[in-house]
């Protein structure tokens, strides 16, 4: 692949270039209305590797599954009836359903890390959806940033964090929602949150009724959660969460009326989907050496704001060797 066409517009011969790359077992990264996602052949063991070794992502960490309709959803995993309820009502959009696996499905053994269970999603971005349907398989695609880094929300940060280890990165412009699907476990019994994300919570069990959501703290040791790590999203400077103001020496990221001091401001009227999409491009630009961390203002903590304390919580929390 030459320089030149590294980083392209989503034309229709740059679309049918990009399924053919993932066709030969090439990785394209693509925007989503989440964050850009590092795609390759879910059902290929050769390319789903390749996003684990591109991403440095350990082998543990299961990878969320793409795929253009229902049908072809359920062609993999067995869905009951509050999975039907649930894509129904959120498919295409930021939810992500994990749901036994069908045996015999079309999928690497390596998506599901060992699970007996896929997360699936159909993305509510027309260039992730073109992308998906020409390739005609399903596309695995986490997050097209170095495991355990700030997700990327533009073509550039993709470019920044993975650089030469992908064959074509699709322009789509800024991430719309900005943050990660919300992931739910309905594998069992009791619905179970995994990651709270771009749909609220309570607008899931206005569908589905209670959600069992885990403890944050301990869910790091769950097997059923093997993605779930603690120190993640996490930017090259320090993060202090709940800040009223800065230090001196801190780059401060405020929000609403708290923002006395900002450097930047996720959401001057204090929008929480404005907040969200901001998040991760603004912990970015305040990741420079100058500042000696990134103070964060207060968020509240319903709808969307549970996805991002959660964000925030992660990329403050202490960092592994
Ligand atoms: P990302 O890498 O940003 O796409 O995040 C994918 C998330 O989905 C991670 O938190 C994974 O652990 C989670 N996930 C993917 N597949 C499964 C699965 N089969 N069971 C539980 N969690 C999963
Ligand atoms: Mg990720």
């Amino acid at each position: 692949m030459t320089a030149r066409h590294f980083i392209s517009r989503p034309s229709r011969q740059v679309l049918r270039q990009a399924a053919r790359l993932l066709g030969r077992g090439r990785l394209v990264a693509f925007p989503t209305e989440t964050v850009y996602g590092l795609g390759a052949d879910a059902a290929s063991d050769r390319a789903v590797a390749a996003i684990y070794a591109a991403k440095r992502r350990p082998w543990h960490n299961p990878l969320i599954v793409h795929v253009a309709s229902i049908a072809a959803a359920r062609r993999l995993a067995r869905f009951d009836s509050r999975a039907e309820r649930l894509a129904r009502r959120f498919w295409p959009g930021p939810l992500t359903l994990v749901l036994r696996r069908r045996p015999g499905a079309r999928l690497s053994r390596y998506i599901s890390a060992g699970l007996g269970t896929v997360a699936l999603r159909i993305p509510a971005n027309p260039v992730a959806l073109a992308l998906i349907r020409q390739s005609r398989c399903p596309v695995a695609a986490p997050s097209a940033n170095s495991s355990g880094r700030v997700s990327p929300t533009r073509a550039q940060h993709v470019r920044q964090s993975l650089g030469g280890r992908v064959s074509l990165i699709i322009d789509g412009g800024a991430c719309a929602v900005g943050l990660e699907s919300t992931v739910i476990d309905l594998s069992g019994k009791a619905a179970r949150l995994l990651r709270p994300g771009g749909v609220p919570l309570e607008a899931l069990s206005n569908v589905i009724g209670p959600i069992v959501v885990e403890d944050p703290d301990t869910d790091e040791r769950r097997p059923a959660s093997p993605g779930r790590l603690l120190s993640h999203y996490a930017p090259s400077r320090p993060v202090r969460t709940n800040a009223q103001e800065p230090r001196v020496g801190e780059a401060y990221l405020g929000f609403g009326g708290c923002s006395q001091g900002a450097t930047l401001n996720l959401s001057t009227r204090a929008d929480l989907e404005e907040a969200a999409a901001n998040l991760f491009a603004m912990l970015r630009a305040l990741d420079r050496p100058e500042f000696t961390a990134i103070a964060v203002a207060p968020i509240p903590r319903h709808g969307l704001g549970r996805a991002i304390n959660d964000r925030l919580r992660r990329a403050a929390a202490p960092r592994r060797p």
